[in-house]
């Protein structure tokens, strides 16, 4: 009935030009709307859920019913959104569909690696096909909308959601942003597999004092500038429909309250012309911050500050209509918010068909496609991380007599999916590291210890684990955090492995002084392994893989695929070296070389100002060489472009994929620039024995940056160049920047 209503209204009068004209038709709608019903659209609730489903629960359903309601996060099931949406459908006065939300990650019901795990795959193909992959599956079940990607550039290991990011760097966010965006939105979003993006958390959370969640962020604008903002103008330009306002104030004011960077910078620099959602209450978190006196403020300075959308919140629901009347609130900022919500509802083509993504067929036959499994697999082996192979002691050989495989989480099935599982199952689905190297080895060569739990200080399974050790050829230990130790609210001050998986890996050493030992870890962020590199022989970072995770940790200690994964963020020496990172900038005193104790140098006098293991990192079963570092000039103008190639040549037993990665440095600016900055790489496929060139064109626009007037340009001078396997590199090479 309403929605036959709105048919008339909207499509009688447009009968023509239905998929382009939506400004017109999101006007004819509003037309009808009361101001409540407006900031309706305003407003997103929580589903609630028991064991069958979402339950429509009674106030759920009766903000609905009043028009009260125009989105929903964590409905489950296309049973329960079916269920909600014909209540908006029918029972509501226009009859406006709702848009489901959902925190759609790293995977949707086939879990793929944590996302810092996918970015050292450096693959941004792969990252596209996981992201694509969970919209398959997410919108399957009724959604419409997932909050991803985080672009959150962090060089905060203490923070637990540097698991959640693609590192620490500003180039490879762009990138994988990009990647992340197009994979759930695709080409058309009218098309039912594809779901609205959502880049978030504007801004700079990840640079959280102290690495604790959700705390202060300090930063000159300079820096806002360069670093943090970069990925969001990057997903601005990529498409992406939505964002979130994060929940940490920048330089004194709540990021959910800020005029500048919402409105100043996204909507009149940037012409973002999306939604923007507020994160988890975090318009109400502005009266704990100390800016808003109560949540009749609260909802003023949200939405002046451009929130279009409540996030839980109930402040906008309860408020705003008030505010509009008494002059506090332009009417015209709920006018654009709700046109912009209904815009991203045409756009999905709900006005169409509200049930459109709602289709039991598609839930039954979508989640964990054989395909899907196989592309996990693949990707999980790519995303991890050969930190380091002494001897050459991987791969294993499929020969060894008695492999001991030792730590708490050989058989693990839960902690391996790593954290925000969306519907992923831990356990059932989850494929075990133990799993997957029994496709390797007869159960006779298998011997298993279970040893310690990650976070209980009982020793009583050390016995068993070093007898096990005792018995065995070559040792395995699979180690690392548990899930809730990375993610929301789960920053650490300490970056060891955690518990006692540390002493027993000494034990174990003590009892094996010969024995080769491979650590296999799984963790969400940069650990302190100072110790370990010294009592195991091979470290194969492997985060947390998700679902087929120990089916690709089995790949590749086995060596079916080569390590290629490289390192996005820096992992340090301890925690006191934090914040480091690869592109800092220099100070005025040399840089210490060898002598760490010299007086007087930028350095600490207890540990070298390196870290342990650098930016880019990562080792493979065979050895690439770079060599002829070309230019094709070393004048670049404003007007031309060069081209820096290298020839990089598999010099090693096996195939393998390289990442070379082109660093620059700006030597001389009116600001100071860093060290070295990422402005490209490529991942190239090298048979043993084969060599490639590798080209990249440089253009002005790659040296572009912010400077002390907040300028965007670039500055003549020389510049380093290198081409190379990481971070940890010397420059060779100069060109010119001319006019
Ligand atoms: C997180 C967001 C997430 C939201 C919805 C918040 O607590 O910070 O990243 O998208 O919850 O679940």
């Amino acid at each position: 009935m309403k929605l036959r209503f709105l048919y008339i209204i909207l499509f009688g009068a447009l009968s023509t030009g239905f998929s382009q004209n939506y400004e017109a038709k999101v006007d004819s709608l509003m037309n009808l709307m009361t101001l409540q019903e407006k900031i309706g659209q305003t407003v997103m609730y929580s589903g609630h859920w028991d064991q069958t489903g979402p339950v429509v629960g009674s106030d759920n359903g009766k903000y609905i019913r009043e028009g009260n309601m125009g989105a929903m996060l964590n409905a489950m099931s296309v049973k329960g959104t079916r269920d909600l949406q014909t209540i908006a459908v029918e029972e509501s006065r226009l009859g406006i569909p709702l848009l489901f939300g959902y925190d759609v990650i790293h995977g949707h019901r086939t879990i793929f690696p944590i996302n810092l795990g996918l970015s050292a795959s450096w693959d941004l193909a792969m990252v596209e096909e996981s992201s694509r992959i969970a919209a398959e599956e997410a919108s399957a079940e009724g959604i419409h909308w997932t909050f991803a990607p985080m672009i959150d550039v962090s060089r905060e290991p203490r923070w637990g959601r540097i698991s959640e990011g693609a590192g620490e760097d500003v180039y490879l966010n762009n990138e994988m942003g990009k990647a992340y965006i197009h994979g759930f939105q695709g080409d058309d979003l009218s098309q039912p597999n594809t779901i609205l993006a959502c880049a978030k958390h504007y801004v700079a959370y990840g640079a959280a004092q102290a690495g604790r969640d959700y705390h202060t962020t300090n930063m000159g604008e300079g820096e806002l500038r360069n670093v943090y903002l970069p990925p969001f103008k990057a997903a601005v330009e990529a498409g992406v429909e939505t964002f979130m306002s994060a929940f940490n104030e920048l330089n004194g004011v709540p990021t959910s309250g800020n005029k500048f960077t919402l409105r100043d910078i996204l909507r009149e620099e940037w012409k973002f012309d999306g939604f923007v959602v507020s994160d988890y209450t975090s318009i109400n978190e502005m009266i704990q911050h100390g800016f808003a006196k109560d949540s009749v403020d609260a909802a003023r300075i949200g939405m002046n500050a451009g929130v279009d959308m409540d996030m839980v919140g109930h402040v906008y629901r309860l408020h705003l209509k008030k505010l509009v009347e008494e002059g506090k609130v332009p009417e015209a900022y709920i006018n654009e918010a709700c046109k912009r919500i209904l815009l991203a509802k045409f756009k999905l083509g709900l006005f169409d068909d509200p049930y459109r993504y709602i289709d039991e067929d598609r839930e039954a036959n979508t989640a964990y496609k054989p395909e899907f499994l196989a592309k996990a697999r693949e990707i999980a082996a790519a995303s991890s991380v050969l930190l380091q192979n002494n001897n050459d002691v991987l791969p294993l050989s499929k020969n060894t007599k008695k492999i001991a495989f030792i730590g708490p989480l050989v058989k693990d099935e839960a902690d391996i999916i790593g954290n925000w599982a969306a519907k992923g199952e831990r356990g059932g689905k989850a494929v075990s590291v133990f799993e997957g190297v029994s496709e390797y080895l007869t159960s006779n060569q298998i011997l298993y210890a279970k040893g310690c739990e990650i976070l209980k200080d009982d020793e009583s399974g050390f016995e068993d684990a070093i007898s096990v050790s005792k018995q065995a050829d070559e040792i395995v230990l699979v180690m690392g955090e548990d899930h809730h130790m990375s993610g929301e609210a789960a920053s650490r001050t300490d970056l060891k492995i955690p518990g006692i998986q540390p002493k027993l890996i000494q034990k174990i050493r003590e009892a094996n002084p010969n024995k080769n030992i491979t650590l296999v870890l799984m963790n969400g962020r940069p650990l302190n392994l100072s110790d370990e590199i010294h009592l195991v022989d091979a470290i194969l970072e492997v985060w947390f893989p998700g679902t087929m995770g120990g089916a690709a940790t089995a790949d590749l200690l086995f060596g079916k695929v080569n390590p290629s994964g490289k390192l996005t963020v820096t992992f340090p020496r301890n925690v006191g070296q934090v914040p480091i990172y690869y592109n800092m900038k220099n100070t005025g005193r040399p840089i210490p070389e060898s002598n760490p104790k010299e007086d007087y140098k930028s350095n600490y006098i207890d540990v070298a100002n390196t870290p342990l293991f650098a930016f880019g990192h990562g080792l493979s079963y065979t050895k690439f060489e770079y060599s002829d570092l070309k230019l094709s000039s070393d004048e670049l103008t404003f007007n031309n472009t060069i081209e820096a190639s290298v020839t990089i040549s598999n010099i090693g037993d096996v195939d393998g994929h390289e990442i070379a990665q082109l660093y620059i440095h700006d030597k001389v600016g009116s600001v100071t620039r860093p060290v070295k900055e990422l402005k490209g790489f490529q991942k190239i496929f090298l048979k043993k024995g084969e060599s490639k060139t590798v080209t990249f064109t440089i253009s002005v626009d790659d040296l572009k940056f912010y400077n002390s007037e907040m300028t965007y340009g670039v500055e003549t001078g020389e510049f380093d160049i290198a081409i190379a396997p990481s971070s940890d590199v010397k420059f060779q090479h100069v060109f010119n920047l001319t006019q």
